[in-house]
């Protein structure tokens, strides 16, 4: 039986740019999310279970993940998994969604590779389990957001990428409070991003949005496949059975498709 979803969450039409936020920084829970709120818009925390600050952040994590806000796996013990065989790499991708799952009540639908390093392989793993992983998706460029970022580059490579029609995925630790950043502080976690230029990004992004929408990257993923496998008609969503199973077998029951979608 054919199963039909009203695109309430989603635009087909509309390009996606998504943020995400690795680690398991704490001020994810106690700066991030709460800026995203103010606008209304959802982020994606890739979290690595085995690594500190995950068992702190559970009770955060859990609370942002009921409101909406994705939070996939960012592998369970933070390695190369370049330097692994394929047993252990197929552990880091098994044991994170299980912790994840445990820890939240939400399996990861997403994989972000730890430092970005992967190959085809471990690519193709990781679509066993996942629905897509951070650096694969259809038409997408990635972008990271340093301390020394700069608010204007970063525009422009913005509207650049919209202009080509890319989806964009920004990426980033944590955050520098401009005080910190004025008095020459370090802020939390590996070059954490001022939170003035993600505040600017997302007033500029928000007045753009006649092309784009800032949604999760599972959203952004679920948004490439309907589009890939021709599954839609104006803003209604048919998944045929062998969608559905494909879905089903990457824990995205119809439960879940409705809350994304
Ligand atoms: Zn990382």
């Amino acid at each position: 039986m054919p199963f039909t979803v009203n695109l309430n969450k989603i635009n087909i039409n509309k390009l996606s740019v998504v943020f995400t936020w690795d680690d398991n920084e704490s001020r994810q829970i106690s700066l991030i999310a709460p800026l995203f709120r103010r606008y209304n818009i959802k982020c994606t925390f890739y979290v690595v279970p085995g690594e500190n600050g995950f068992r702190e952040g559970v009770e955060g994590y859990s609370q942002i993940a009921n409101d909406g806000f994705e939070i996939g796996s960012h592998s369970f013990s933070h390695p190369d998994m370049t330097t692994l065989n394929n047993d252990e790499a197929n552990i880091e991708f098994i044991q994170s969604s299980e912790e994840i799952f445990k820890s939240i009540n939400f399996y990861p639908l997403s994989f972000a590779f730890p430092h970005h390093y992967s190959n085809e392989t471990l690519i193709q793993a990781a679509k066993r389990y996942y629905l897509e992983t951070r650096n694969t998706l259809n038409n997408s460029v990635r972008i990271s957001i340093k301390t020394l970022s700069e608010k204007e580059a970063l525009l422009i490579r913005l509207e650049e990428e919209i202009a080509k029609g890319h989806n964009v995925i920004f990426s980033g630790h944590s955050i520098i409070t401009e005080e910190e950043f004025n008095n020459g502080g370090k802020g939390e976690g590996y070059e954490p991003s001022r939170l003035s230029l993600v505040e600017s990004l997302l007033e500029k992004i928000i007045l753009y949005n006649k092309n784009i929408e800032v949604i999760t990257f599972c959203q952004a993923a679920i948004k490439e496949y309907i589009k890939l496998n021709n599954l839609y008609e104006n803003d209604i969503c048919v998944f045929d059975d062998n969608s559905l199973n494909y879905l089903q077998k990457l824990n995205i029951d119809r439960h879940r498709l409705i809350q994304l979608l």
